[in-house]
């Protein structure tokens, strides 16, 4: 298997973000990262994103409360940084606490602002192809790296294996937009591996680390891997059994640093975006 690498593209992300911020005048586009708790995987991506935003010449703010924060108090605080004119886009990392209404704060973020789609407006437009909106930021990185890597999507058979409103879903819309015959694969789906190796293009994203063995994968099949988890012995890995892999013909994305690392190029690139949508 050929290894397509994420920073590539982040770097060609870059590039867009950088003509698109030629446009803009006065302060650069600031992102809002709101976090509840203490939870290590939303710390780790909160640095990430900070960093990328500050590599990408953005600002960002973070914006942290405890994780036993009232529902009201919570939403007060939420308000407050919806309607800060300073800010152009807010990253929400969730789940949230239990006691917080996540379904009241996908509605009352400013669609213009959500930049990771989790607003009824942006999901109802991802879904009907209006480009207008914003979508999730991991589903839109597979379709970067899929084009940075000049990969035909058009008739297309692609196989999806995780069905979530995060990476799944969101991701099927996106490729069939793009012209590809789509299926999605989930924990009732019979003869799994069969039905992934059918595939031209196999995306992975159930969240179970090494999952999709060889048994998986047909020949010249281009793998993204966006799962994200830790193996046995406490290392980051994917989805895929990468190292099962090696003598097949095909490409994969790493893990790390494959899709991951273009989530956050994507969130730059929308971060901009809505700057100049304002
Ligand atoms: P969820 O747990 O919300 O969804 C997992 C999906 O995979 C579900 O639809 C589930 O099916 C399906 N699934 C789980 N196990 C199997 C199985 N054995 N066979 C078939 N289908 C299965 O996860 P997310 O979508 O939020 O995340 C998926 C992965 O992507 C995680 O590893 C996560 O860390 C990673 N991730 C990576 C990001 C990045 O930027 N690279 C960003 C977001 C997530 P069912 O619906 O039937 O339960």
């Amino acid at each position: 298997m050929e290894l397509i690498k994420g920073a590539p593209v982040s770097a060609k992300i870059k590039e867009e973000v950088g003509a698109m911020l030629e446009k803009i005048n006065g302060p650069a586009p600031k992102l809002a990262i709101v976090r509840v708790g203490e939870n290590p995987d939303d710390m780790s991506y909160e640095r990430g994103a900070v960093k990328k935003m500050g590599a990408f010449g953005l600002r960002s703010q973070c914006y942290t409360f405890p994780a036993d924060i009232t529902d009201e108090d919570f939403k007060k605080k939420f308000t407050a940084i919806n309607a800060d004119t300073d800010v152009s886009g807010i990253l929400l990392l969730r789940p949230l606490p239990k006691q917080i209404c996540e379904k009241d704060i996908e509605a009352m973020i400013d669609p213009k602002k959500d930049l990771d789609g989790i607003s009824p407006v942006n999901i109802a437009k991802v879904f009907s192809g209006d480009p207008t909106g914003f979508a999730p930021c991991t589903p839109e990185a597979v379709i970067e790296v899929l084009k940075a890597y000049n990969i035909p999507m058009e008739g297309k058979r692609a196989v999806i294996v995780g069905r979530s409103m995060v990476v799944g879903r969101p991701l099927s819309m996106l490729l069939l937009k793009e012209n590809a015959t789509v299926t999605i694969c989930h924990t009732r789906t019979k003869a799994l591996p069969g039905t992934c190796q059918q595939a031209e293009i196999l995306v992975a994203a159930a969240g179970k680390a090494k999952m999709l063995d060889a048994s998986y994968v047909g020949e010249n099949t281009t793998v993204i891997d966006v799962g994200i988890n830790v193996d046995e012995n406490g290392k980051l890995c994917g989805d895929v059994a990468a190292d099962t892999l090696e003598e097949k013909s095909g490409k994969l994305t790493p893990v790390p640093g494959g899709v991951g690392a273009v989530t956050t190029a994507v969130l730059a690139k929308h971060l901009v975006q809505a700057a100049l949508r304002k």
